[in-house]
């Protein structure tokens, strides 16, 4: 290195030698050969054609469909798969080597080699354990094998699943167990396909070890009280009552030399730093904005990729940050649609990669824009009933509708602590609870026209409907539209929205299979408690219901109504009115998950047959050590991209302005030192608040999970804040050829 001497005055006034090293920029740095890969991009591959393959033909290609299995099984079989699809009825153990033969040979014609169980541990990720199909026949060649106890059991080492103490890694043995009710699909890759079959994953006493044995236990307990109330209204059919999801999902998409050349964003799927750009959301000009060339290749890929599964993918759109948009299906029942979106998400990231970018599903990547959230609609029905919560032109007068939405109301006032902690997570904690969209503080945004129905049944009786005048526009070509009944709130974390609740508060990065677990389960509890009021009133005689409901309902109203609020979430007041309501805001992980330990959330699981206690301890201890878990990485991260990347860069520069300042002194100049004083004081405080954080990290002896989550939460995480200011701010100093990390305006606009 060249280095040039100059004398600095010492306090007596004389002369000093010192050496200042000439510094260079670091022109080959990975963010300026970021810059420069993005700007070159060029499609890898060539375009698909859907003119020919139309989507028509398509959409469920790759899936062990009804209709497959029509076309393949003999007729009795098809019947008995069906019959147990429909009605959550068992399944007859001996149609499996026939309905095992048949998805082998149906797989094999589309290049499967493999055949893999696919479940879903509490990571919340998708496992697959994949077994060729190839079995030496003895002769010194094979045949190609797959059994009906293949197909119904497999057996994968998973003792490196959490399992929140269920199961010791020397205990190991847990077993998957075919999901007849969520259809095998084949899965592609350029050299060879798989045969997936999705399973629940369960210990060896039967405990269940994911996501999906909850989610059918729970749709089993929704199914049994909706049909005590459908009975009390004269329905006996006995057709399955499912609950029904449709879960929008929001994603970024970054270019993946941006991505790569922040540890931050490939580690922990955020970013850790980075000051806000300079043009931000502010003008809302992305938000359902044209979609950029790329990004919609990339779009109309994945929802090919997702039709040739089955998953019915329907809407996509700009959101409201910029680079962040968002898919969505139509609903499914429960069970499938949690297959579904873990197959949504996985397909995103993989096809995000074939055309040069990074999808992230984190609920935070960038701070100062909107997070993402994964809305998830929720109703229930069933093939005879319909949709169980759509109100019919005249609500007042539907009562059935009224029990099934009023015990909804109810259970998500009695239950808003679970619903709060079945959405916790690090990451979510950056939207609820931060001032983002939607708060902490779960409540019900039910609509003008509902509301006032239920103020009427309050105050006495429901005699009517607000009506709308149809919509006019005031030009004579549009048609008129009739007006809807309700406005649309997108700041509240639970809504009502014509026909079914939308839950927001769910994170983008997590499975829906808890929010729907947590639904479920509540609303057969109110299910429960409104059948066993009404049974009890009405005594078996149908004159009675009337009355009944009326006080039934009546009775929901007055206990549940400080949930309900129609006006906007983010406000000020509503963090003030909703304590006067007595409403909970549990801020944080550390704050909600441990609302899963309350006896009452015991009682609830264990009494619907959802979890036992020891299931739901498992979940608690889970949930504890992954926010934990993440917290810690994230903490690391900081330590290292502090000291590795943002320090040298402003020291570089603070030895840039001390030589510049120590030259021009020496030939006489005044130099302004303003700027080297500030970067003194950001350095310094870089580097203090970086070993402060790397002090609390390392210290610290918790007596248990929840113990541990609070000192995550309450010591390290505002230090981490502290660092992050220090380095934000010095973002704003450096010079530009010296900062070593990809900006927020160069990940958000250069495309
Ligand atoms: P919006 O713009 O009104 O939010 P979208 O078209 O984005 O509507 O769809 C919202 C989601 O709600 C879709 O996935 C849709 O299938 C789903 N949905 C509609 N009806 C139901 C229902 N009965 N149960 C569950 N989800 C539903
Ligand atoms: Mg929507």
């Amino acid at each position: 290195m060249s280095t040039i001497s100059v004398r600095k005055s010492d306090s007596n006034g004389q002369m000093a030698s010192a050496a200042v090293p000439s510094v260079s920029p670091n022109y080959g740095s990975p963010r300026t050969a970021a810059i420069a890969a993005v700007t070159n991009y060029h499609p890898k591959s060539p375009p698909l054609s859907f003119v020919e393959t139309p989507t028509q033909e398509l959409f469920g290609a790759n899936v062990f469909n009804r209709s497959v299995m029509k076309d393949r099984l003999p007729k009795w079989v098809y019947k008995s798969v069906v019959g147990t699809i429909e009605s959550g009825g068992p399944l007859d153990p001996s149609v499996a080597d026939i309905v095992a033969s048949a998805m082998k040979d149906w797989a094999i014609e589309k290049g499967a080699t493999h055949y893999a169980h696919v479940f879903y541990p509490l990571t919340g990720a998708t496992a697959e354990k994949h077994d060729s199909f190839l079995t030496p026949d003895g002769d010194g060649s094979a045949i190609a094998e797959f059994s009906g106890k293949q197909l119904i059991q497999g057996e994968p080492d998973g003792s490196s699943f959490p399992t929140g103490g269920i199961r010791q890694t020397f205990e190991a043995r847990g077993y998957t167990i075919w999901d007849v009710t969520s259809p095998a699909y084949v899965l592609e890759n350029p050299n060879g396909t798989t045969l997936c079959i999705p399973t629940a994953f369960v210990s060896w006493t039967g405990e269940a070890l994911d996501k999906k044995t909850p989610v059918l236990r729970s749709m089993q307990a929704l199914n049994k009280q909706a049909q005590r109330i459908l009975k009390l209204f004269g329905h006996v059919d006995g057709a399955f009552v499912s609950s029904t999801a449709g879960p929008e999902q929001e994603y970024f998409l970054v270019d993946r030399h941006f991505y790569f050349a922040r540890p931050d964003l490939f580690t922990a799927g955020r970013t850790l730093f980075g000051a806000a750009p300079p043009k931000g959301q502010e003008f809302d000009d992305h938000y359902f904005g044209a979609i950029p060339e790329r990004v919609l290749a990339f779009m109309l890929e994945t929802e090919r990729e997702l039709f040739k599964l089955g998953v019915p993918v329907k809407t996509r759109h700009n959101e409201v940050a910029p680079g962040q948009y968002e898919i969505a299906p139509i609903f499914e029942s429960a069970n499938l649609a949690t297959d579904h979106q873990q197959m949504t998400m996985i397909t995103l990231r993989r096809v995000a990669e074939k055309y040069g970018m990074a999808c992230l599903t984190h609920e935070k990547p960038f701070a100062g824009l909107n997070g993402s959230g994964k809305h998830v609609n929720w109703s229930l029905g069933s093939s005879s009933q319909g949709n169980l919560l759509d109100p019919g032109a005249t609500p007042h007068d539907n009562a059935q509708f009224l029990v099934f939405c009023a015990a909804v109301i109810r259970a998500v006032y009695k239950y808003q602590g679970l619903l709060r902690s079945v959405v916790a997570s690090a990451g979510n904690d950056h939207r609820l609870g931060a001032n983002e969209a939607p708060p902490a503080i779960l409540s019900i945004f039910l609509g003008d026209q509902l509301t006032d129905i239920f103020e009427q049944i309050e105050g006495g009786g429901a005699k009517s409907s607000i009506e709308k005048p149809p919509l006019t526009v005031g030009v004579d070509v549009l048609p008129p539209l009739p007006m809807d009944a309700g406005d649309r709130n997108r700041t509240s974390p639970f809504a009502f929205t014509g026909n079914r609740f939308e839950f927001r508060a769910v994170g983008a990065n997590q499975s829906i299979a808890g929010p729907l677990v947590a639904m479920n389960t509540i609303v057969a509890e109110s299910l429960d408690f409104c059948a066993t009021k009404l049974e009890k009133a009405t005594g078996g005689d149908s004159e009675k219901l009337h009355e009944a409901v009326q006080a039934l309902l009546t009775e929901i109203i007055k206990e549940a109504s400080p949930v309900i609020f129609n006006g906007d979430g983010y406000s000020e007041e509503w963090h003030a009115e909703a304590e006067r309501r007595g409403l909970l805001n549990l801020k944080t992980s550390a704050d909600a998950l441990p609302v899963l330990k309350e006896p009452q959330i015991e009682a609830l699981f264990e009494k619907y047959g959802v979890l036992s206690k020891r299931e739901l301890e498992s979940r608690l201890d889970t949930y504890l050590e992954q926010y934990c878990k993440s917290v810690t990485v994230e903490a690391n991260l900081m330590l290292e991209m502090s000291r590795t990347l943002i320090f040298p860069a402003a020291v570089r520069y603070q030895n840039e302005l001390a030589s510049t300042c120590t030259n021009l002194k020496m030939l006489g100049y005044e130099f302004d030192v303003d700027t080297l004083d500030k970067m003194t004081e950001l350095v310094k405080g870089l580097q203090d608040s970086t070993n402060l954080l790397d002090k609390v990290l390392s210290s610290g002896d918790h007596e248990d999970g929840i113990a541990e989550a609070r000192y995550f939460c309450d010591e390290v995480i505002p230090l981490m804040t502290e660092v992050r200011r220090y380095a934000d701010e010095l973002e704003g100093y450096v010079a530009d050829d010296l900062w070593p990390l990809p900006t927020y305006q160069e990940m958000l606009f250069i495309k």
